[in-house]
C-alpha cells in the first residue's frame, strides 16, 4: 500500500463553479466569487474585512507592507515555523527576532516572547501550528502592554478556534492558505483578515491589494477615474481559483470532522506507546478547538526519529519530519542565528515525525499506517 503524507480534497462543485467563471466571461481577479468567498468568510468568521489573496505567503507580505515597518523594525516570531512568516519581514528590510516554543503544543512561548522585546520591537507573529491556537490571552496582553502590533499566521489554522473566536481573527490581522497541502485548498491561494476598525488601514489594504491604485473605489462609484496612489503589487488571485475555493468553504465543517475521526483513531491507537514512554503524543490545551491540520508525535531522539521515519517510508507511508529551524538555515545564519539559540526548538523538532493525514482516508490506510508505526515502534525496544 502507498500512503502519501497529504491528500487534498475535493467536493465535487469545484468544476462547476469554475465553468460558471468561464461562461460569465470573468476570470480575472476581484470578480464575482472573489466577493463571495469574502463575504462567506467574514460573515463566517465575524471579521470586518477579508481580502482574497493569491497565498498566505501574499497576505503576510500585505500584513507587514500595512504595518509599515521600517529597516531597523524588529517583529518576533517563532524559528518553527515555515519560510514565509520570516521572508515577509525582512523584505521590509525589518529584522526577525526568533522565539522559542513550549514542549505541548511547539507554538509560540509567551514568556520568552517578553524576554525578545526591545525598543525596537513593533510587532509579533504567532504562528498557530498544526491548527491548534497559541496562547492568545497572553501573547495579546504582551503586544497590549508593549503597543506592539499582531499578526496571526493562521496559514494552518482556518476553522480552528481559541475559545469562542476563530483563529485569524484575534490579531490586528490574520493570514490564512489554502494551499494543496493545507485543510481547504485551490491550488494556490489565502485571504488576508483585517480586523481593527481602522479606517485608514482598511482602505490602505484594498489599494496595495489593487497594485497600488484606488480601483476598488471606483468600481464602487467613490471616485471618478482610477489611479496610481501608493504602493502595491499583485495581491489578488484570479477569480477561477475563488471559483475553486468556494466549493471548499461549502465542505469546510465536514472537512474539519473527517479530519477528527482519522486523528482521534491515531490518537487513541498511540496510547498505550506514550504509557511505555517510547513517544509524546500532541497536546491540544483547553482554549484551543483544532482543526486537525497535522498530526505528529515526539520520539525520544533524532536517531530514533530518524530510524522511524526511514521504516515506514520503507513501508510506503508518506512520514515526514517538519520544518528545519530558521534560525539553523543557510540564512538564518546569516542573519547571525547559531545552533544552539534557541534550545527547544531545536531539540523538539529533531524529535518530530508527522504522519500522513487526510479527510478522505479509508479505515484500511489507517490501521495500514498504525501497524507499521507499531512494527517500528517495538522494534526500538529490542
Ligand atoms: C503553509 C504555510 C505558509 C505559506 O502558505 P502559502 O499559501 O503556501 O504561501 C505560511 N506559514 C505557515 C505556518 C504555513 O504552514
Amino acid at each position: 500500500m502507498i500512503i502519501p503524507s497529504n491528500k487534498f480534497y475535493t467536493t465535487g462543485r469545484e468544476l462547476e463553479y469554475m465553468q460558471n467563471c468561464l461562461s460569465n466571461q470573468s476570470i480575472d481577479s476581484n470578480g464575482f466569487y472573489t466577493s463571495k468567498v469574502q463575504d462567506w468568510i467574514g460573515k463566517t468568521f465575524n471579521c470586518p474585512k477579508v481580502l482574497l489573496t493569491t497565498s498566505a505567503t501574499s497576505a503576510l507580505e500585505m500584513a507587514c507592507l500595512l504595518l509599515d515597518l521600517q529597516p531597523g523594525d524588529e517583529v518576533i516570531l517563532p524559528s518553527f515555523t515555515f519560510v514565509s512568516t520570516a521572508n515577509a519581514v525582512l523584505l521590509r528590510g525589518a529584522r526577525p527576532v526568533f522565539v522559542d516554543i513550549q514542549p505541548g503544543t511547539l507554538n509560540l512561548d509567551p514568556d520568552n516572547l517578553q524576554e525578545k522585546i526591545s525598543s525596537r520591537t513593533r510587532a509579533v507573529i504567532p504562528v498557530h501550528y498544526a491548527g491548534v491556537a497559541c496562547d492568545m490571552e497572553a501573547i495579546m496582553s504582551i503586544a497590549q502592554q508593549y503597543e506592539l502590533s499582531v499578526i496571526e499566521d493562521a496559514a494552518q489554522a482556518m476553522n480552528a478556534k481559541y475559545k469562542d473566536s476563530y483563529l485569524g481573527t484575534i490579531g490586528d490581522l490574520g493570514c490564512f492558505s489554502f494551499h494543496s497541502t493545507k485543510n481547504l485548498v485551490c491550488g494556490e491561494g489565502g485571504a488576508l483578515l483585517l480586523n481593527r476598525d481602522n479606517t485608514e488601514m482598511l482602505e490602505r489594504a484594498e489599494i496595495v491589494w489593487e497594485k497600488g491604485t484606488n480601483r476598488n473605489q471606483f468600481l464602487r462609484c467613490q471616485v471618478d477615474k482610477y489611479s496610481w496612489v501608493d504602493i502595491g503589487s499583485s495581491y489578488a488571485p484570479s477569480d477561477l481559483l475563488a471559483a475553486f475555493l468556494y466549493a471548499q468553504l461549502e465542505s469546510m465543517d465536514a472537512i474539519s470532522i473527517a479530519r477528527e475521526k482519522v486523528y482521534q483513531y491515531f490518537y487513541s491507537y498511540l496510547q498505550s506507546f506514550e504509557r511505555q514512554d517510547l513517544i509524546i503524543l500532541p497536546e491540544i490545551p483547553s482554549w484551543a478547538k483544532s482543526n486537525y491540520h497535522i498530526f505528529y508525535l515526539l520520539l525520544n531522539s533524532n536517531s530514533q526519529r530518524n530510524q522511524v521515519m526511514n521504516d515506514l517510508r520503507s513501508n510506503g507511508v508518506g512520514a515526514s519530519f517538519h520544518f528545519i529551524p530558521l534560525h539553523s538555515s543557510p540564512m538564518g545564519q546569516r542573519l547571525g542565528y547559531r545552533p544552539g539559540d534557541l534550545p527547544i526548538t531545536e531539540e523538539l523538532s529533531s524529535r518530530l515525525l508527522r504522519l500522513p493525514i487526510y479527510p478522505q482516508m479509508s479505515m484500511d490506510e489507517q490501521t495500514y499506517v498504525m501497524e507499521a508505526l507499531s512494527q517500528s515502534l517495538q522494534s526500538l525496544c529490542k
